[in-house]
């Protein structure tokens, strides 16, 4: 019976590139990236989810920037007992960038044998396809299915999440329970094998350092406000060495604290600037206060501030502390490296990311998930592409999980 799924999924290339080629004509980019959001989308994949005899309900997540007025969250599930499983994908793509980098139209796929090119086919098209051909070959095949089964396909991911995940669960408390097995088939590594299980605090500041200007040839006449910057930026390091726990769950191991955007400052050579901004990203190991972290620069830089004579403000442009990581024991990940060994033939890594999913909104509420799938990081990119192959094979991982069958 277990072959026979995996072979009829294996089987469903062809409806995998005609709804595939349907989600790429249909761009669901948010207001944020100057799109009118993803309810063309919604309507279309209501009709695919209707066609596998779901129970489908829209939560709509209010946005007067859009025409429709909403954003639209879809929860679309066959019912049962017990614990159930669910995958959560997102509806919208980010914008394509710079066009001459593209080789073919960003919004019409192409093919190239088992290659599928456009926007969004890899980040998140493809998890969400992996979820729907599991979902099919289950309801071809007339198989019972394990607890509630089904998918959350959701707005807004790349903007935030307020009209999406974040809005759905505020909406539908309950909806999920901590039994449920939930994935999020929206980041891992190409070979399939690596399931993230926790998540490194974001904190993103930005440094506004203010001097004195003046004439190049009469710097005592001025503070130099880059030259502070220069110096702040060069004690980064130290503040980071004051953070030094680490933990193997994650690549790096430690907390990373790096000095990334700088603003144009003064545009001739010959004048002293009187104003420098910098941005530092932070990504800090779950547990470590980021207030902590926040007043060791604000002391660090005050020291070379008063040194110099500028003043500074610190403001912290992007603040997310990472809830508390799914185990490595839940019953998710032990499923999901079952069915990867069974599917993929190889044991599956599990560990942590320096990035952040929406896999924290679950965990925030005590939500067990397992951020999983085939990925070759290709996400944002230009020709950015996915491969049938590999949505096959997590189709059929998502399959045994939504029957219940990574054991024997
Ligand atoms: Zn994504």
């Amino acid at each position: 019976m277990r072959q026979e799924l995996l072979r009829k999924i294996a089987d469903s290339t062809p409806w995998l590139g005609q709804v595939m080629a349907r989600l790429v004509a249909i761009p669901a980019l948010g207001p944020d990236n100057g799109g009118e959001g993803e309810m063309a989308k919604a309507v279309y994949l209501t009709s695919v989810l209707e066609e596998l005899g779901l129970r489908i309900e829209r939560v709509d997540a209010p946005d007067p920037r859009v025409k429709e007025g909403v954003r639209p969250n879809l929860l679309a599930w066959w019912e049962g007992q017990g614990p159930g499983c669910f995958a959560l994908s997102h509806m919208d793509v980010v914008p394509p960038g710079d066009l001459s980098l593209w080789d073919s139209d960003p919004y019409v796929m192409r093919r190239e044998g088992s290659l599928l090119y456009g926007r969004g086919v890899s980040d998140n098209h493809s998890g969400m396809m992996a979820s729907l051909l599991a979902l099919k070959a289950i309801k071809e095949m007339n198989l019972p299915w394990r607890g509630r089964a089904g998918v959350a396909l959701v707005s807004d991911e790349e903007t935030s999440s307020r009209h999406g995940l974040q809005y759905l669960l505020h909406r539908k408390p309950g909806f999920f329970t901590p039994a449920d097995l939930l994935l999020v088939p929206d980041s891992g590594e190409s070979d399939g094998g690596f399931i993230e299980i926790a998540e490194k605090s974001i904190l993103w500041l930005k440094v506004e350092v203010l001097g004195r200007q003046a004439h190049g040839s009469i710097p005592h006449m001025g503070i130099n406000a880059l030259y502070a910057s220069a110096l702040m930026i060069a004690e980064i390091y130290n503040v980071r060495a004051r953070f030094s726990q680490t933990d193997e769950l994650f690549h790096p191991p430690q907390s990373t604290m790096e000095p990334t955007r700088k603003e144009a400052g003064v545009e001739n050579v010959n004048t002293i600037p009187g104003r420098d901004v910098f941005y530092i990203d932070c990504r800090i190991l779950p547990g470590i206060n980021l207030e902590e972290v926040e007043q060791a620069f604000r002391q660090a830089f005050a020291v070379i501030a008063a040194r110099v004579g500028v003043s500074f403000t610190l403001t912290p442009v992007q603040k997310l502390a990472a809830p508390p990581g799914t185990s490595s024991q839940a019953p998710v990940v032990r499923a999901l490296q079952s069915a990867i060994a069974r599917v993929r033939g190889a044991e599956a890594r599990v560990g942590g990311i320096g990035a952040g999913t929406v896999a924290a909104f679950f965990r925030a509420r005590g939500l067990p998930v397992a951020v999983w799938n085939t990925d070759h990081g290709v996400a944002h990119m230009p020709n950015e592409w996915v491969d049938m192959n590999d949505i096959i094979k997590d189709a059929q991982v998502m399959a045994l999980l939504y029957t219940g069958r990574w054991e024997d």
